[in-house]
């Protein structure tokens, strides 16, 4: 079986004849990389190299004028990245991918090339904490306008278009209270105008959803989270058409933030892939089950995770995603102190921002990674300030549900009678 790819940079990927008749599975392990190029190693080789050479000084001028394809540089490109560039747009049926040192490199590279003073971006009203840091703190700085709207009214986008708006950018799920937004309506509307939509599919994975399908022009990725999986790497992803990805990689990435991903980076990130779907599906097996123990406890107020069916777009969770996911939100029916002492009793799960790993990792999105957000603001974007957010990882699942148990017994309510 061969799913090789055209081995010239960034050219086309072919997603017709081989390509579609195999799995996600099989793609996310095979495509894009033929070993018999590479005297037959399973794995692509790691091209740690800042530079290559000019066979003469007429093909290196070519290069630089875009006549002539190949690498020169890896802040641009580089050959194990273009590696996983290719397989990335292929599990995300994008036509192209471009690698970045990190989730926030991917939005900021993505959004100074699109951007220029007096553009408007219209964002959800949740986003991950140094997103929302981003558009407030540094686009605002640079002239662009931003609007925080209610993605799941559609009423309230059409509203706030201008002739100004550029970007339409949202998280679905959302970090961290797993709010989801209908991609297929929003970029129908987008679409009509010629503004851009970039999604944010970190939490989902392409194993999950797959945005460019449903409309989107860019799809988002923190690889940190799911794509790694192992907790040993910072890395992004941006897919899209190609003709937006080759922009931001020579505007964005390569003039405007440099934040290149390294080779090494690259190659971990192909190797957690060759796991995703597997973990994808363990990972949505614990946190339905997690999510239905902690509806059913005496101390949880509320749990937002979108394979529940209280949960209020539990029907566009159903079609939009293949499967829940590994993230849940959750508040307790408990003072502030009992649940930092709730978070503090957990010996297994760890207190960690982050997610995606293979450890269970839970976090105070108030105190950590959304408290770029001031109190009036969270209240403002519905993020409450005693939502725990908690990423189920691949741990024994009743590992998992005995040490909440025990965390819960540790807060020292007198039981309810059973009778
Ligand atoms: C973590 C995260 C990011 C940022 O990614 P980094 O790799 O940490 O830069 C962006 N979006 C979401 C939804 C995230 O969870």
């Amino acid at each position: 079986m061969s799913l090789s790819l055209s081995k010239t940079p960034h050219s086309l990927i072919e997603h017709t004849s081989t390509n579609n008749n195999v799995g996600l599975a099989t793609k996310a392990i095979h495509a894009a990389y033929d070993a018999s190029n590479e005297h037959g190693a399973l794995n692509p080789p790691l091209h740690m190299s800042s530079t290559f050479t000019f066979e003469n000084v007429q093909a290196g001028g070519d290069m630089f004028a875009g006549e002539k394809e190949g690498h020169f540089y890896s802040r641009i490109s580089n050959p194990t990245l273009q590696i996983l560039e290719e397989r990335m747009a292929i599990l995300e049926s994008s036509e192209a991918a471009l690698a970045t040192a990190s989730g926030i490199a991917a939005i900021t590279s993505a959004c100074w090339t699109l951007l220029k003073a007096g553009d408007e971006i219209i964002a959800d009203k949740t986003l991950y904490g140094c997103t929302y840091s981003f558009f407030e703190h540094a686009l605002q700085k640079f002239g662009v306008g931003i609007k925080y709207v209610d993605l799941t009214d559609l009423d309230a986008l059409e509203e706030c278009i201008t002739a100004s708006t550029t970007i339409i950018y949202f998280e679905t799920p959302s970090n961290p209270n797993m709010r989801l937004v209908d991609i297929k309506s929003i970029c129908s509307i987008a679409k009509k105008k010629a503004i851009t939509t970039i999604v944010d599919n970190t939490y989902g994975t392409p194993l999950i959803t797959r945005p460019v399908e449903l409309g989107a022009d860019l799809v988002i990725h923190s690889a940190t989270k799911y794509l790694g999986g192992h907790g040993d790497l910072i890395g992004g992803l941006v897919c899209g058409a190609k003709t937006l990805i080759d922009r931001i990689r020579l505007e964005g990435l390569k003039d405007m933030t440099g934040a290149c991903m390294s080779p090494f980076t690259a190659m971990l990130i192909m190797r957690g892939l060759k796991t995703l779907e597997l973990r994808m599906q363990r990972h949505s097996e614990n946190a339905l089950k997690v999510a239905s123990f902690l509806a059913q406890h005496d101390l949880v107020e509320r749990v937002d995770y979108p394979g529940l069916k209280t949960h209020p777009q539990y029907s566009l969770a159903c079609q939009q995603m293949a499967l829940f996911g590994g993230m849940i939100a959750f508040e307790l029916n408990a003072s502030a102190n009992e649940s930092e002492l709730f978070m503090n009793s957990l010996q297994l799960i760890q207190r960690a921002v982050s997610l995606g790993d293979a450890e269970s990792l839970i976090q105070h999105p108030a105190s950590m990674t959304h408290s770029v957000y001031t109190p009036e603001q969270r209240e403002a974007h519905g993020i409450s300030d005693s939502l725990i957010r908690l990423s189920v990882g691949l741990e024994c699942i009743e590992d998992i549900l005995s040490d909440l148990a025990q965390a819960f017994e540790q807060l020292n309510r007198p039981k309810l009678s059973s009778a």
